[in-house]
């Protein structure tokens, strides 16, 4: 069984300072364990969802901007056994790791030392962590060094794309994925640069055609709509169930794919391709503080 650990779902500027959602990443457990892009909070989320830093055999960050990597040094501080074990994975575009000249780095040369392997990857790149093997995916962001993460499990590919304008290499790197986890920045009718908005997820999630899709990365702008509302238009214009992630929503890749979120009891699980599936089951409407002004929500990335 393959379990992914939503430990965190929200994405840009505003959701991330307001934590209206948390940014703790995803956590892959396939006999490996693996945390994609720990922003700020992970490690708190991690102790919330009852999950081990110090059992983490690969960090992975996608590209160099806070919400995605604020937490990755102290979670590897945890991984290496408080930096005393050299051990575990360090993969990471080249912003994160060596920085870019107006950003990055985002991981000291100190940190990058305590692991086993580092690893920096550019689109087409591969990697095996144990049985487990990642490939890095395109991505058309403002970090112009971003790489996504095919992440081929025992139950199938899962594909996490990172913050992205839509692009057709985007689609193609991510065909035959059984699991899509897609950022979706931006609500209808409010396309920004360099990350996706409902219409394109939905373009991108018919492209790919997984079994599932899980909107991730939520920014304060489709969190003040309805996050819902977006799924089922993403759902009807692709074909595929689309689900809006849920901070600590458990995913299960078997024969089938059950999703918990966490506010629902046991055996509520959906399966793949038998329908939509709505997700959570929480309150969706978020905070009450008023939205902030137009000019602010065109910065929300
Ligand atoms: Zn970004």
């Amino acid at each position: 069984m393959t379990r992914l650990t939503l430990l965190g779902t929200g994405g840009g500027r505003f959701a991330t300072v307001t934590q209206e959602r948390a940014t703790g990443g995803v956590y892959l457990e396939d006999g490996v364990s693996l945390h994609v892009d720990p922003g700020p909070g992970s490690l708190v989320m991690m102790r919330r969802a009852r999950l081990d830093p110090m059992r983490t055999d690969g960090i992975l960050v996608s590209h160099c901007h806070p919400d995605h990597y604020t937490d990755a040094e102290v979670l590897l501080e945890a991984m290496t056994n408080g930096t005393h074990t050299r051990r575990g994975y360090l993969a990471a575009s080249r912003s994160v790791l060596e920085g870019t000249g107006t950003i990055g780095p985002a991981i000291s040369a100190y940190h990058q030392a305590a692991v086993d392997e580092v690893r920096m990857l550019e689109p087409g790149d591969e990697m095996e962590i144990g049985h487990v093997k990642v490939l890095a995916t395109p991505a058309d962001h403002s970090d112009p060094t971003t790489v996504g993460f095919r992440i081929a499990t025992t139950n199938g590919d899962v594909g996490y794309v990172p913050d992205t304008s839509l692009h057709e290499d985007v689609i193609e790197a991510n065909k035959g994925v059984r699991m899509l986890i897609v950022p979706v920045t931006r609500p209808l009718r409010a396309r920004i640069d360099h990350h996706l908005c409902t219409e394109d997820a939905a373009v991108l999630i018919e492209g790919v055609q997984p079994d599932v899709a899980v909107l991730n990365h939520l920014g304060l702008k489709i969190l003040r709509e309805d996050p819902l509302m977006q799924a089922d238009w993403i759902s009807k214009k692709s074909g595929v169930p689309t689900v809006v992630g849920e901070d600590l929503m458990r995913i299960r890749m078997a024969e089938h794919i059950s999703i918990k979120g966490p506010g629902e009891g046991r055996g509520h699980g959906r399966r793949g391709r038998r329908g939509g599936h709505r997700g959570g089951g929480n309150d969706q409407q978020h905070g009450k503080e008023p939205p902030p002004s137009e000019s602010e929500g065109d910065r929300t990335e």
